[in-house]
């Protein structure tokens, strides 16, 4: 079993050109770009304004938790470039047509068959789902998500062009993109013209003139249940790598900063994105910066449907809770490969529990706060610096962590030594709660069903003493205890806890 990637050491890193880590918007962000092979600065296009695109979801099937760790890792980039001052726009499409198996048969459609319905009925019915688990699993809402089947126009519009410029050809009612005519291809995936046809599943497909070459366009008999009238064919539907770059093209322009996915997407979907978009635009690159996540394994074993071993996102959301996933999806740098094992959750989920029983008593103890304690401030500014150091350094995220679980170390130390003061506390909760949002793991409140009978007598003893009539709340709090509820009094209010 692989472990998940905990550094245990808040070391600093030197980021060349981040002098001023105290101003946000000076920070130089560093990251891996697959196209360049190199990490690289961080420069958008324009202005501070990013455009960002990942491969969203084909809406055919339940999540896995493979799609969790990417999602997971796009947010916190997103959230990590707005807090950098960017104006980010976040795009995810869905895709609802066109996403095709090996058999050549599409997803959704298949699906459809399966289960007796309409494919808009299970797309429909899967992209509901995936709406759900973005609010579960905390992902921030992407600003577009286009569906293919929306955008049929721009998707004909662009195969029209590519054929004008010479690069695609028709062939029995159906449009292939002819990859020998692009002398880049490969260029993102790293493969050369042998490996690309080596690597090919082999295809019997009379129609193409070379194995390599991809369809954009797919002539379909009349019973075909999606189709579209095309100018190559009466009935037709697209293929799956041309609807991104016509929906890119049409929210983003010829180019754009972040394409994101991965990195099983970069062969042949994301290079075939290139070929498609440069050769329909003429402008180069498409995209700035092609950032790609590892993969995901489950007890060291890769998922896969013979195997069996999928997780579903929402089984281990209900079973582990969306803070322990994120933790430990964010305990691994986002470009390895990352292990979901029993060992790894069990570290996420004591890392979880640190925060809450931090968090509790930071609030319990900012009652007793002593003088302040400048030494305690000075080390916390120290630690988000390194924290946030980490950030600009290709989202270093573990390391990151290890900063952020030093702070809890730090603030749990001084408690105990006795050394802080409100504002001290105060400052040192902040910070918790503002590093924690890049990647959502502070524990929402366990909501305690609390019976009927507690509440009333809660009130009962704020009414008490409210009158000051300290006996009678004494009493209630002890009849409390003896119903299995411990109530305490914070500065927020009266709060219990099951004992
Ligand atoms: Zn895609």
């Amino acid at each position: 079993m692989t472990e998940s990637g905990y550094v245990t050491a808040c070391r600093a890193v030197y980021v060349g050109s981040n002098p001023a880590l105290g101003s946000r918007d000076k920070m130089t962000l560093r990251v891996f770009n697959t196209l360049t092979g190199k990490k690289e600065e961080f420069r958008s296009l324009k202005d501070k304004k990013v455009k960002m695109f990942v491969c969203g979801m084909t809406v055919y099937d339940y999540a896995h938790l493979g799609h969790a760790r990417t999602y997971a890792f796009y947010d916190t980039l997103v959230r990590f470039l707005r807090f950098l001052g960017y104006e980010v726009t976040y795009l995810q499409n869905v895709t609802d047509v066109g996403h095709l198996l090996d058999t050549g048969e599409d997803k959704v459609i298949k699906k459809a068959e399966e289960e007796r319905k309409h494919p808009m009925e299970v797309a429909e019915y899967y992209l509901k789902y995936w709406l759900e688990m973005i609010e579960k699993l905390r992902l921030l809402k992407p600003d577009l998500m286009p569906r293919a089947s929306e955008h049929i126009k721009e998707i004909i519009e662009q195969v029209e062009t590519i054929l004008k410029n010479g690069y695609a050809y028709v062939s029995n009612g159906s449009v292939y993109f002819e990859v020998s005519k692009f002398k880049d291809y490969g260029k993102l995936s790293k493969r050369v013209s042998k490996e690309l046809v080596a690597g090919a599943r082999v295809e019997i497909n009379p129609d193409k003139k070379n194995p390599r070459d991809f369809v954009l366009w797919i002539n379909a008999p009349k019973e075909h249940i999606l189709k579209w009238s095309s100018p190559w064919s009466e009935w037709g539907y697209p293929g799956w790598h041309i609807e991104d770059t016509a929906i890119a093209i049409k929210y983003f322009g010829p180019q754009y900063d972040i394409h994101g996915g991965a990195i099983e997407l970069a062969f042949p979907h994301h290079e075939a994105e290139v070929a498609q978009a440069e050769t329909t635009t003429g402008i180069k690159p498409y995209v700035k910066y092609w950032i790609h996540t590892g993969l995901l394994t489950v007890n060291g074993t890769k998922m896969s449907k013979s195997l069996g071993n999928f997780v579903r996102l929402e089984v281990a959301l209900e079973k582990h809770g969306a803070e322990t996933l994120r933790l430990l999806f964010a305990s691994t740098k986002y470009r390895k490969p990352l292990d979901y094992n029993e060992k790894n959750l069990e570290v996420a989920r004591k890392k979880v529990e640190k925060i809450s029983s931090t968090l509790e008593r930071i609030e319990e103890s900012i009652k007793r706060a002593t003088d302040k304690e400048p030494a305690f401030i000075n080390k916390l500014e120290k630690l988000r610096e390194r924290f946030l150091a980490a950030m600009t350094d290709d989202i270093n995220t573990p390391l990151a962590l290890a900063c952020f679980f030093e702070t809890l170390s730090l603030v749990n130390k001084q408690i105990d030594e006795n050394k802080f003061s409100k504002e001290d506390l105060g400052e040192a909760e902040k910070m918790i709660y503002e590093l924690a949002e890049f990647f959502q793991i502070i524990p929402s409140k366990k909501e305690i069903k609390i019976p009927k009978e507690i509440e009333e007598l809660i009130k009962k003893r704020e009414e008490a003493r409210k009158k000051e009539d300290f006996k009678t709340a004494d009493e209630i709090r002890k009849k409390i205890k003896e119903l299995g509820y411990l109530l305490e009094d914070t500065p927020k209010g009266p709060r219990v806890k099951k004992i």
